[in-house]
């Protein structure tokens, strides 16, 4: 390992043994400074994630206000961590929660800055520290987001960034000092990163894809269903875990329904990404658009039908295109991160559950019906870490966040994400 990142982690581990000493509410006055940094600047860290993978520029200032409304849940959050009194016969019987120590985060292009701190502040609010393996393209945000730490007055080694390749995140996760890591992006770096995890008996929480359903039943409201499932597909060009990517329609809607989904969707299209009128930027790398125009191309060879065509106009850019796929065809299995919708058609509330159900992943889907006792029913029976009534999916900082199946697993977000970097430590006796 480079010696520069070497002392990097010794750092970390070096400023952790004060850090977990300083009380809860003077980490959280740290984080309410860093949050008030981000909010004055908002444009100009929104520069900084539009020059690194074209996202829109009123989406990237989005995110960082976004950001800054999790923060300052957290910089008000109860203190959930101190120790906790349970009744028995002995004079001592306590829970403690003690951070682990440094944890590597290893952060995906999509949401520079909202993965980033959305994984860090619980895991540093509960006297953790951190160092960040960010995506190769978006070291800027990495940097920026270190700076705003050192600027609110974080102690140095606090939070770390790291300039290095995927290949060097299995001799890190390895090093002593690293006691855990949080992941999220793709299932295959997801399942890489946990297996090397789990040999050296360290925790892993895994936030990975997803290809969630936008299901529209007979008694929905369409205008708004398809107003917001053609944003809920094309934000942030596609390329969101929770975007809705399968629209599940009750086949007696299909001649309603769609026509109004098409003019929804043909709103998006491809322009200049630091025009904050744009709503649809390019891909954030060429090779991603390669890798969609296959899936597409696969998509068709197993019998999808085109309703609106993929139409590459650039090295990253598309027309969003929309095809409508049959159950059996192995694209279903797949994710698809861009501009491309699938469309399916159910008989039945029974029918449509099984389709939603009939994949690997299952991270947020949602369900556009009136009825409440439909909406129990999806409810009840949606494999995912979240189910939306009539809305699209949009983390929120007070609802906890996470996937079951490959989408991953561990909680971000709410409370719960304090408890994922601490060990509980039992206290019995008298
Ligand atoms: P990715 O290729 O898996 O990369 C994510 C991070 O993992 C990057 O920092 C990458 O580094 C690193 N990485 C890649 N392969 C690795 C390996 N073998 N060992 C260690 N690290 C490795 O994913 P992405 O293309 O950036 O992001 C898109 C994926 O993230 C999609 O599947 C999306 O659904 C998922 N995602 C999930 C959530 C969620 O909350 N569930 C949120 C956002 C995105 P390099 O850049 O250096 O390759």
């Amino acid at each position: 390992m480079e010696q520069l990142i070497e002392n990097k982690l010794i750092k970390a581990n070096k400023v952790f043994s004060e850090w977990r000493q300083q009380p809860f509410e003077e980490r959280q006055k740290l984080i309410r400074k860093s949050a008030e940094i981000l909010k004055n600047n908002a444009e100009k860290f929104g520069k900084i994630i539009t020059n690194e993978m074209n996202k829109p520029i009123s989406q990237s200032i989005a995110e960082i206000e976004k950001c800054v409304l999790m923060m300052n849940y957290y910089a008000d959050a109860e203190n959930i961590l101190s120790p906790e009194k349970i009744d028995s016969e002995f004079a001592y019987s306590e829970i403690h929660y003690v951070p682990k120590g440094v944890i590597l985060g290893v952060m995906p292009w999509n949401f520079p800055f909202w993965q980033v701190l959305r994984f860090t502040i619980p895991t540093i609010l509960a006297g953790n520290t951190v160092v960040l393996k960010h995506a190769s393209i978006c070291f800027g945000s990495g940097k920026a987001i270190e700076d705003i730490f050192l600027e609110a007055g974080f102690p140095q080694g606090v939070f770390q960034n790291l300039e290095i390749g995927h290949a060097e995140v299995k001799e890190i996760l390895e090093h002593d000092v690293i006691k855990g890591v949080s992941l999220t992006g793709s299932e295959k770096a997801g399942g890489e990163v946990a297996s090397i995890a789990g040999l050296n008996i360290k925790k892993s929480l895994l936030e990975l894809g997803g290809s969630d359903a936008f299901i529209v039943l007979n008694d929905a409201n369409f205008d708004e269903a398809a107003k917001v499932g053609a944003q809920a597909r094309l934000q942030n060009c596609g390329q969101t875990c929770v975007a809705a990517k399968r629209f599940i329609i009750q086949a007696e809607i299909e001649e309603l329904f769609l026509p109004k989904f098409i003019e929804e969707y043909k709103k998006f299209v491809p322009a200049d990404p630091m025009d904050k009128e744009t709503k649809l930027g390019g891909m954030a790398r060429p090779d991603l658009a390669d890798e969609l125009e296959k899936q597409f191309n696969k998509a068709l060879e197993n019998g999808a039908e085109i309703i609106i065509p993929l139409e590459r106009v650039s090295d990253n850019e598309f027309n969003p295109g929309l095809i409508r796929v049959n159950e059996g065809n192995p694209i279903l299995k797949e994710e698809l991160f861009g501009p491309l919708g699938m469309v399916m058609i159910a008989k039945s509330d029974e029918d449509a559950l099984r389709m939603a159900n009939d994949i690997p992943f299952g991270l947020s889907n949602s369900v556009w019906t009136k009825d409440k006792n439909r909406q129990y029913f999806f409810i009840e029976n949606l494999e995912s870490g979240t189910v939306n009534i009539n809305r699209m999916t949009s983390s929120d900082p007070r609802f906890p966040f996470g996937g079951t199946k490959s989408s991953g697993y561990g909680v971000e977000l709410s409370l719960l994400a304090l408890k994922e970097f601490v060990n509980v430590k039992t206290i019995v006796g008298n």
